[in-house]
């Protein structure tokens, strides 16, 4: 077996299940003492940049007032506008000559954001990726396919850096062009892949069109899936589709890109690198007890070019725990329910495009492409939801009473009964990139 590179920071000998041992394994308090050294350092840093000596004067707070792990509070919080306000590099905490990458998200309102990286920061974040495909079982002689977007989506780059650094054979497929990938897969003998999971489901269908079973042509045995928000039920089907198990991966471009928290094999929550980040949970904006939903607040520990504290990530979940099976006690987090942004509200009624496609999972007889539309009709706000069907049927009464069932459970789910539409497998657009949830046309009739 291919060994990790010598250069590989802590990376692990090949019979060891974690890539850093010497982090990976330590107790809640060697956690918590690490993360005030390092959040100490991280705040004195920040004092390089105008933005946070500035937000600091305010909040009437200096770096000696971290003298505890709790003392994280006393800090302001940071968020996207922070970050399109000081466009393009206001918030980097060196000077730009040492930052050696940028990526870019670009919002549908004002200035794009930047996100900076030192040499170093990207070494981090590709040890952050490593550990976790390490984590869930990949060692170097695995073949990783990288099928998620390339250029300043940090899956891409993300990954891929991740994957060399744990030593494997890494191809940059990109997304899309479903047929060339199915090549790679089987000509490659790619054993894991990584994509977003509605791009994984578009896969499997043209996988099954060409006659492709995973199961008996490929040797695929691990799928790394995230980036957009996804159902258990969703993860459940992939699986199965697959024929592998499917680990759900947590990232934003502003902590670094993927890496931030990734399931162990146990799948109960996502480990949250506690090394690399302080992990709030607030609602509205005070810590909830462990259990309790609310908003994912996020302190970098390790970063150079740009540390952000305590963001405001939008994202909704809570802490499951904070020790497992597996020998990590870095926290684990729920699946995201969707991020605040993402909200609906109809008629007074607050609902995430994640409840309904709990709901959709459920019948068998649907696929997993769906689109939530939401128009203005005399007046009266309405919820059209469709959903592509599995296979084909001129069975209209049969197609009906499946049409009144899903109503009927997504109104127990949702408090108001959408309009259910089945429609032909391959109707609803799929988009290479984050699939598109929802389309709100109510706006044009307000
Ligand atoms: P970006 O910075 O463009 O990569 O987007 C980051 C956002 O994608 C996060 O704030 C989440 O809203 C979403 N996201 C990333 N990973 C996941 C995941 N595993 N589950 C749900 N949402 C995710
Ligand atoms: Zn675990």
């Amino acid at each position: 077996m291919r060994q990790p590179h010598p250069s590989l920071t802590g990376g692990a000998g090949g019979g060891s299940p974690f890539f850093n041992p010497e982090v990976e394994t330590l107790s809640r308090s060697e956690i918590e003492a690490l993360q005030l050294e390092r959040l100490q350092k991280t705040v004195r840093h920040c004092m390089n940049n105008e933005f946070y000596r500035k937000k600091f004067d305010e909040a009437g707070i200096t770096p000696d007032d971290i003298k505890t792990l709790a003392d994280v509070r006393k800090l302001p919080f940071t968020t996207k506008q922070d970050l399109r306000e000081t466009y393009p590099f206001g918030m980097a905490c060196v000077p730009i000559r040492d930052c050696v990458r940028l990526h870019s998200s670009s919002g549908t309102t004002g200035n794009p954001t930047v996100i900076l990286h030192t040499k170093k920061d990207l070494d981090e974040w590709a040890n952050q990726v490593a550990r976790n495909l390490w984590m869930v079982g990949l060692r170097p002689d695995d073949v990783f396919q990288n099928s998620s977007g390339y250029g300043m989506f940090t899956g891409g780059l993300g990954f891929q850096y991740g994957a060399e650094k744990l030593g494997m054979l890494t191809v940059p497929a990109a997304a899309g062009n479903s047929l060339r990938q199915i090549k790679f897969i089987k000509d490659f003998g790619t054993t894991a892949i990584h994509a977003i999971p509605s791009y994984v489901t578009r896969l499997y269908e043209v996988m099954q069109q060409e006659g492709v079973d995973p199961r008996r042509d490929t040797k695929l045995k691990v799928l790394a899936i995230g980036a957009e928000p996804h159902s258990e039920e969703q993860r459940k089907r992939i699986e199965e589709m697959m024929g592998v198990k499917a680990y759900n991966s947590f990232g934003m471009s502003e902590m670094c890109g993927p890496g931030v928290g990734f399931e162990c094999p146990e799948q109960n929550g996502m480990h949250f690198w506690e090394d690399y980040y302080i992990v709030e949970i607030v609602n509205p904006l005070e810590p909830v007890p462990d259990g309790e939903i609310g908003e994912l607040v996020l302190t970098t520990l390790c970063r150079e070019a740009m540390p952000l504290l305590r963001y405001r990530t939008r994202d909704l979940t809570r802490v499951l725990g904070r020790t497992c099976p597996c020998g990590r006690n870095h926290v684990r987090i729920d699946r995201m329910r969707g991020r605040s942004d993402d909200m609906i509200v109809l008629r007074g009624v607050n609902i995430f495009p994640i409840q309904i496609e709990k709901i959709l999972m459920k019948f068998p007889e649907v696929g997993t492409n769906y689109l939530i539309t939401l128009v203005t009709e005399d007046n009266n706000d309405q919820m059209i939801v469709e959903v592509e069907l599995n296979e084909g049927t001129d069975d209209f009464a049969k197609l009906q009473t499946l049409e009144k069932e899903i109503r009927h459970q997504l109104g127990d789910e949702i408090l108001l009964k959408p309009i259910v539409k089945l429609v032909a497998k391959g109707s609803l657009p799929v988009s290479e990139g984050k699939a598109v949830r929802v389309v709100d046309k109510r706006k044009v009739y307000q």
